[in-house]
């Protein structure tokens, strides 16, 4: 069927280059613009007779969806949609999609990396040895990873390939996750109190949300028998980071790896910094070369997709089936 040219819109990328957006629309023929939108007014100048949208950060509210007439599918870099009113975007017929699972290879293996740096002391040593302490006995006690019991907190995508992945090393893996029904291959599902008590090291792969924030606080600290390292490569706030700290000082626990906290960046102040059994990295798990490569071409793939007829592969209002303003030929 004819058509006029799509047209398709980043609204705005700090990825440093486009080539994969401007491969996957070069090869449908669409018209790509690269914006660097800074507020509303522009956001609907630039947007208003586009077919598609690429996001990282524009806030769409129902009032700039509905002076968007053509749009058909916004898609957006990542996982989080919270930038989008998605209950106006479905009353307008408009599909949007993201990329949930982009970097699940990348934060299961610093997860692994956070347990192995710690139960080895990788990170303790190298600092020693630069500021001239060339001595094993520093680091003592280390004990064998072999044998050890890890406990998950949330056994979705990435929880399940940190279990894979520990496997290897002769490790017990067990999970606390209250919506699986049934346990995915080599994990036991468990209760919460059993994992808290029963494991060398707790791993947190859970979503952050009203329940899941402060999940790890003062309480479930005592309740650790093992004095377990803590993982966390999910979110900061589902750890109470006081809470923490004061576990980390009292020897509750023996020590943290942390891709994300509460405040980021943290307080230059913040005793978390100062502390050799913990090692903390700016938030980078998501991030591989590979990872946001994946991630440019899979959003991009999401608008084609939709300008092409057909679903994209993660679509996040699925209540807008049978009623798109795009024609999808299964609708
Ligand atoms: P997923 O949806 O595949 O798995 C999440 C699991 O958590 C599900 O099995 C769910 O049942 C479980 N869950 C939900 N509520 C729970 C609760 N109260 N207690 C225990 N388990 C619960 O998600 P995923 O792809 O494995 O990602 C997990 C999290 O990792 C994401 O929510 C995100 O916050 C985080 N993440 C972090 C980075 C990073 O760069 N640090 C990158 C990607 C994802």
């Amino acid at each position: 069927m004819e058509h006029e040219r799509w047209k398709v819109v980043i609204t705005e990328c700090d990825h440093g280059s486009i080539e994969e957006e401007k491969a996957e629309f070069g090869r449908i023929g669409a018209e790509l613009i690269l914006a660097q939108i800074k507020g509303e007014e522009e956001l609907i100048r630039v947007c208003k007779d586009a077919d598609g949208l690429l996001i990282q950060y524009a806030l769409l509210t129902r009032e700039v969806l509905q002076q968007l007439p053509k749009c058909k599918v916004i898609a957006r870099y990542g996982v989080g949609v919270d930038s989008i009113d998605l209950r106006a975007a479905t009353d307008l017929g408009i599909i949007v999609a993201n990329v949930p699972d982009y970097c699940v290879d990348e934060v299961a293996d610093q997860a692994v990396s956070m347990i192995l740096a710690l139960i080895r002391k990788t990170v303790f040593f190298d600092q020693k040895v630069k500021s001239n302490e060339w001595d094993f006995r520093k680091g003592r006690p280390i004990h064998r990873i072999k044998g050890k019991t890890l406990g998950l907190i949330g056994s979705g995508r990435i929880g399940l390939g940190v279990a894979k992945r520990v496997s290897a090393f002769g490790v017990r893996v067990m999970a606390f996750d209250p919506y699986l029904q049934k346990p995915p291959g080599g994990i036991e599902l468990m209760d919460f109190d059993t994992v808290l008590k029963e494991s060398d090291f707790i791993s947190i792969h859970c979503p952050l949300n009203e329940s899941t924030r402060h999940l790890l606080g003062e309480k479930e600290f005592q309740k650790m028998g093992k004095k377990p390292l803590i993982i966390n490569t999910s979110r900061g706030p589902i750890i109470d980071e006081t809470a923490l700290i004061r576990a980390l000082t009292k020897g509750q626990v023996s020590g943290a790896g942390l891709d994300v906290l509460e405040k980021e960046p943290p307080d230059p102040q913040n005793p978390l910094l100062k502390m050799e059994n913990v090692i903390i990295a700016p938030h980078t798990s998501f991030y591989s070369e590979e990872s946001i490569s994946e991630l440019k071409r899979r959003t991009a793939e999401n608008v084609s997709a939709v300008l092409l007829g057909k679903w994209p592969k993660s679509v996040v209002n699925r209540e807008v089936i049978g009623k798109t303003k795009a024609h999808i030929s299964s609708d």
